[in-house]
């Protein structure tokens, strides 16, 4: 590190649990953020912030007036851009040390298994069903770490999948693909902005203790927030043996 470096990190570097060995993981980690949308928002420029080394953001979707609302990483003057130009403008910004791809798209499952391959963390910053399990999927296969948040109205959660642990649980095993669980997405049933910034920071925090080798946080484990209330709550999860996705039956698949 620089004598720049040193001091734009420093504040993470005088944590003993950091240090410049933790900082310097930081700087050569990669980081997959899928969803640049509320949580997506703050996890960027947190990450980008605390430097990592490179962050590649994928969202095939283009700024509209009402996602300013929650989306802080786009600006007014970016209505109309696609997210992912918006979110690389606003990142450089912040640190430009950091490099950052920006992939205008919506990742297939052999695009997906591309990028996920190359990544040290993956965030799932998606607002939808089918991009949640897709991502689940390609993270347990490829033994990737995966943060997965989400919120809607008033409630959000998050979770760690640490899949380099062969008995960690998956996201399935938590809502399993089949249960036709009612999707409820923000643009029908609205979203209360602090809630996705308060549940984006904290993927981006279990994102960064992960790279830094910090073994303590959500790993195996469902936060759950609820706004209205300010009601957080944390529970165990457990791997469900019949998952479809981890489950003993597909073992070494
Ligand atoms: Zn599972």
């Amino acid at each position: 590190m620089n004598d720049q470096q040193l001091l734009r990190y420093s504040r993470h570097i005088l944590l003993p649990e950091i240090g410049i060995d933790g900082q310097q993981r930081l700087l050569d980690a990669k980081v997959l953020i899928v969803g640049l949308g509320g949580l997506g928002s703050p996890a960027a420029l947190y990450l980008a912030a605390s430097g990592v080394g490179q962050i590649v953001l994928c969202d095939h979707d283009t700024v509209d007036l009402s996602n300013l609302q929650r989306q802080i990483i786009h600006r007014t003057s970016t209505v109309g851009q696609p997210k992912t130009a918006s979110a690389y403008a606003a990142l450089h910004d912040i640190n430009p040390e950091v490099e950052c791809i920006a992939l205008d798209m919506r990742a297939d499952e052999s695009q997906l298994h591309e990028l996920v391959a190359k990544s040290d963390v993956v965030l799932d910053c998606s607002d939808n069903f089918a991009t949640r399990y897709a991502v689940n999927r390609t993270c347990q296969q490829l033994h990737k770490p995966l943060v997965s948040g989400a919120a809607v109205q008033f409630d959000g959660q998050i979770s760690l999948f640490d899949f380099r642990r062969p008995d960690t649980p998956c996201y399935n095993c938590l809502f399993p693909e089949d249960s036709q669980a009612a999707e409820l997405r923000c643009a029908t049933t609205g979203v209360f902005a602090p809630l996705v910034g308060f549940i984006g920071i904290l993927q981006a925090a279990e994102a960064l203790k992960l790279l830094i080798g910090i073994e303590r946080g959500l790993g195996g484990k469902l936060l759950t927030v609820n706004a209205l209330d300010m009601n957080i709550m944390r529970s165990e999860l457990s791997k469900d043996a019949d998952c479809a996705v981890c489950g003993g039956s597909r073992a070494g698949v």
